[in-house]
C-alpha cells in the first residue's frame, strides 16, 4: 500500500505511517498546523480499505465543515486500492446526528436562526410578566452550557429570585420547543445521545455499524460529542486527531482538555506526534512559532519546517482598513502577474465587521471572489446596519417607498398583513410614497402620527449634514428603538456586535462629504455585488480570491494568505479583552510578560490559526485608524517587533478612494521586503531596523492611496 502510495507521489513519514497503521484500538494523532494529521486521518482510511479489507460502510469520519467531508472523502477514493472512498461515512457531528434522529422519526424542525430564538425567549418573559427582561442571548448561551455539557436544566440553580425566574424561562422555552415541534442544533446532540442510552439495540447496531470511527480537529469537541463518540467507538477502534493550539471554539463548548487529556481516558492509547509541517515556508512556520510560544496553557510541540525558507511575511501598517483594502487589492493583482491564480489567495478577517472595507474594494476593482456567506454578506444590508442606510435614505428622498416600509418598525407601526395591503394600495394610487401621507392612514393611533411627524422633523435636520454625523444622530436619537420593534431583546454581546457593526459604517461614511454621495456609492457597491453573485451561482468553482472569517479557515490551507486588522480590540478581540482588564494594565508595561487570560489565549490561537494557514506568502496589516479609534497594532505582531508598538499617526484626512499621495515614512531597504511605517508623532530620526526582515529602513517618500 505505502509503495503504491509512494508511486502516486504520496511519500509519508515514518511518524504518520505508525499512525496510518495504527488499526485496532486508541490512537491519539496530536500535532501542531500543517503537519498532515487530516492527511493521515484520509490515508487511514484508504489503508483500511486497501489493506484491511474493511467495507467503507464501516468507517465513520467525522470532520467539521460539510465541504471538509466531500473534499475528504474524494481524497480517499483517489487512493491505491480505495475506490469506492466515496462510501465512507464523512459528516459532521451534526449532520450525523439530525441523519439518525430523522431514521427514527424524529421529525421536529431545526431552528437555524439565533434570532428567531430571540424572539421567543422575548415574548416568554412577556407572557411570564416578567417586568425586566433577562438578556436573551445570555439565556441561551446559559441553556447551552448546560446542555453541552450534559447537565439537566432542571438542576439549574433556584436560590435567589432571578435564579428562579432564569430556570422557569428556560424550562418554558424547552416546553415551547416540544409542542411546536422544533429543535436547534444543541438539542439534535442531546436528543440522539438520550436516544442512544435509551435504545440499546440501535446503539449495538451503529456499533457494529461503524467499527473505526476517526474524528478530525478533535480539540473543537465539546462534551456531548465525546460522550456520543465514546457510546459508538465502545469497541475502541477510536483515531483522533487534532492541535491543543488550534482549539478556537470554546464559545461553543469546545474543551481542549479532551485532546489533551485523551491518554488518561484511554490509557492504552498510541499516542503519535508529527513534527514536519509540509505545508508552509519556514519563515511562515518560524513566525506561527513565535507567536503561539506565547501563550502558557498549552502542550508545547515542535514544528519543523521542511520547505525552503520562501518569503519572509509581509507587514503594513496603513493608516485606514479602507487603505489597507485598496493596498491588498492591488497586491492581488501583482501577484496574478507573478503567476498566481485568484483561488490561490484567500483574506482571513477576525469579525463580521472587518471584512468590510476589503470586501467593497474587491467589488471596484472588479476581481473575482468568493465571500464565506454569499447570500447575505453585503455589509449595507446587514440588519445591523440597513436600518440607518434607509434612514440616510429617506434624509435626501423623502419619497423612497421602499426605505420608507422597512422604516415603520422604529415608527411603532407593525408592518402586518393588514398594513401592507394599505400600504400597497396607497403606493398604487399616489405612485410616490411620502412619509407624511403615512399620517392620513386611517387606523393610526394619535401617538403613531405624532411620532412619524417627529421623525420628518429629524430627516429634514440630517439631510445637509455629512453622512457621518447624520449617522452619528440617527444612533443618538433613536437607533435602539428599531432594535426593540424588531422583537429581539438586545443583548450585551448583540449590543457589542451592533455597535462595532456601526461605527464601520461611520468609518466607511467618513470618506464622503455628502450623504448621497454615500447612497450613490452604497447602490453602486449592491448593483455590482448583486451582478457577481448572480453570475457566480451558476459556476461555483470559478477561479476566485475567497473572504472567510478566521474561523472559518480551520484546517484549510492557501498558497497566499492576508490577515487583515491585525489590531488591539479585533485580533485580540475587545470581547476577550474586556474580560480582563487587569491583563490590559499588565501589557502597558512593557517590561512585564504579558499576562494572558484564557480568553486571550484563545485568540491568539485564532492568530496562529490564520498564519499558519499560508504555504508560500502571508501578509499581515494593522490599519491605524480603525472604527473611529487609534488603534495600536496587535500585540501577537507586536511582540515580534521586541518594541513597543509605535505612535500611531493622525486618522486620515477625508477625502474619496483612489487617490495617490506621498508621505514620509520609514521604509524598508530590502527588495524584497514591503515593510512600512510612518514615523513616531515625536521626532523620529533616529535609524530603525525592519521588524521583519532586519534590514535597515530608510526614511523617505511613500505612495499611499487615500
Ligand atoms: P491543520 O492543523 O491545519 O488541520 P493538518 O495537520 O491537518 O493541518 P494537512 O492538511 O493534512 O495538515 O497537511 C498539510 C499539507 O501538507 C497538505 O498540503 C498535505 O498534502 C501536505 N502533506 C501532508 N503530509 C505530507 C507528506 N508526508 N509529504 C508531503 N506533503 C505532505
Ligand atoms: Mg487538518
Amino acid at each position: 500500500f505505502f509503495r503504491t502510495m509512494e508511486e502516486a507521489g504520496i511519500h509519508l513519514n515514518a511518524a504518520q505511517v505508525e499512525a496510518v497503521r495504527c488499526v485496532k484500538g486508541p490512537c491519539l494523532t496530536l500535532a501542531g498546523a500543517g503537519t498532515g494529521k487530516t492527511t493521515v486521518l484520509v490515508c487511514r482510511a484508504g489503508y483500511l480499505m486497501a489493506v484491511k479489507d474493511i467495507q467503507p460502510r464501516n468507517i465513520l469520519l467525522v470532520t467539521f465543515t460539510k465541504k471538509a467531508s466531500e473534499e475528504m472523502k474524494q481524497r480517499i477514493s483517489r487512493l491505491p486500492g480505495a475506490e469506492h472512498g466515496g462510501q465512507v461515512h464523512a459528516s459532521t457531528f451534526h449532520a450525523l446526528f439530525l441523519y439518525l434522529l430523522r431514521s427514527r422519526h424524529y421529525t421536529q424542525e431545526v431552528i437555524g436562526n439565533e434570532r428567531y430564538k430571540q424572539i421567543i425567549l422575548k415574548q416568554i418573559q412577556r407572557e411570564m410578566n416578567i417586568y425586566d427582561p433577562y438578556d436573551a442571548e445570555t439565556l441561551l448561551a446559559k441553556l447551552s452550557h448546560y446542555k453541552l455539557n450534559q447537565k439537566d436544566i432542571r438542576e439549574l440553580p433556584e436560590k435567589s429570585k432571578s435564579e428562579k425566574e432564569v430556570r422557569s424561562i428556560l424550562l418554558k422555552y424547552e416546553e415551547w420547543k416540544r409542542v411546536n415541534h422544533k429543535m436547534d442544533f444543541d438539542d439534535i446532540l442531546t436528543e440522539a445521545y438520550q436516544l442512544l442510552l435509551g435504545n440499546p439495540n440501535l446503539l449495538t447496531s451503529l456499533q457494529h455499524r461503524f467499527q473505526y470511527v476517526m474524528v478530525d480537529e478533535f480539540q473543537d469537541t465539546n462534551l456531548v460529542q465525546y460522550e456520543l463518540i465514546k457510546l459508538i467507538a465502545a469497541h475502541r477502534n477510536l483515531f483522533v486527531v487534532g492541535d491543543d493550539d488550534q482549539t478556537i471554539y470554546t464559545f461553543n463548548g469546545a474543551r481542549n482538555e479532551f485532546i489533551l487529556d485523551f491518554d488518561e481516558e484511554f490509557t492504552d492509547a498510541k499516542v503519535v506526534t508529527l513534527k514536519e509541517n509540509y505545508r508552509s515556508d519556514a519563515y511562515i512556520i518560524g513566525l506561527g512559532n513565535e507567536v503561539i510560544g506565547r501563550n502558557e496553557h498549552r502542550r508545547k510541540k515542535e514544528l519543523i519546517a521542511t520547505k525552503v525558507e520562501g518569503q519572509k511575511p509581509l507587514y503594513s501598517r496603513p493608516a485606514t482598513a479602507d487603505e489597507e483594502a485598496v493596498w491588498i487589492t492591488e497586491e492581488i493583482q501583482r501577484l496574478r502577474e507573478e503567476g498566481y491564480g485568484y483561488g490561490d489567495m484567500t483574506i482571513l478577517h477576525r469579525t463580521m465587521s472587518s471584512g468590510r472595507a476589503v470586501f467593497e474594494q474587491l467589488l471596484l476593482k472588479e476581481i473575482p471572489f468568493t465571500p464565506y456567506n454569499q447570500k447575505d454578506s453585503l455589509f449595507y444590508d446587514n440588519w445591523t446596519v440597513k436600518p440607518v442606510v434607509d434612514y440616510l435614505r429617506l434624509s435626501i428622498v423623502p419619497r423612497n417607498f421602499s426605505a420608507m416600509e422597512s422604516l415603520l418598525p422604529t415608527l411603532f407601526i407593525r408592518r402586518d398583513r393588514g398594513m401592507a395591503h394599505i400600504l400597497e394600495e396607497e403606493q398604487k394610487e399616489r405612485k410616490k410614497y411620502p412619509l407624511i401621507h403615512l399620517t392620513t392612514l386611517s387606523g393610526l393611533k394619535p401617538f403613531q402620527v405624532k411620532n412619524v411627524k417627529e421623525r420628518m422633523k429629524f430627516l429634514k435636520a440630517i439631510g445637509d449634514q455629512s453622512p457621518e454625523s447624520a449617522i452619528k444622530r440617527i444612533r443618538k436619537e433613536f437607533y435602539h428603538q428599531y432594535i426593540d420593534a424588531q422583537e429581539s431583546h438586545v443583548v450585551t454581546e448583540q449590543k457589542e456586535l451592533i455597535k462595532e457593526m456601526l461605527d464601520e459604517l461611520e468609518g466607511s461614511a467618513k470618506r464622503f462629504d455628502t450623504i448621497s454621495s454615500f447612497i450613490t456609492f452604497i447602490d453602486e457597491m449592491k448593483a455590482k455585488y448583486e451582478e457577481i453573485y448572480s453570475n457566480q451561482r451558476g459556476s461555483r468553482d470559478t477561479d476566485s480570491v475567497s473572504l472567510m472569517t478566521i474561523h472559518r479557515s480551520k484546517g484549510l490551507e492557501f498558497p497566499v494568505v492576508f490577515l487583515i486588522g491585525a489590531i488591539e480590540g479585533n485580533l485580540p478581540h475587545s470581547s476577550a479583552l474586556n474580560a480582563n482588564k487587569l491583563e490590559d494594565k499588565v501589557y502597558k508595561d512593557p517590561g512585564q510578560k504579558e499576562k494572558t487570560t484564557g480568553a486571550v489565549e484563545e485568540e491568539r490561537r485564532l492568530a496562529y490559526v490564520a498564519i499558519t494557514r499560508a504555504k508560500e506568502k502571508l501578509f499581515i496589516s494593522s490599519p491605524a485608524y480603525y472604527q473611529g479609534e487609534q488603534r495600536k497594532c496587535s500585540r501577537f505582531i507586536a511582540d515580534l517587533f521586541k518594541q513597543t508598538p509605535h505612535a500611531d499617526p493622525k486618522p486620515a484626512k477625508k477625502v474619496r478612494n483612489g487617490k495617490v499621495s506621498k508621505i514620509l515614512a520609514w521604509v524598508c531597504t530590502s527588495s524584497e521586503c514591503i515593510a512600512w511605517q510612518r514615523p513616531d508623532t515625536h521626532e523620529d530620526t533616529e535609524s530603525k531596523v525592519c521588524p521583519l526582515c532586519s534590514s535597515p529602513m530608510k526614511l523617505g517618500e511613500k505612495d499611499i492611496i487615500e
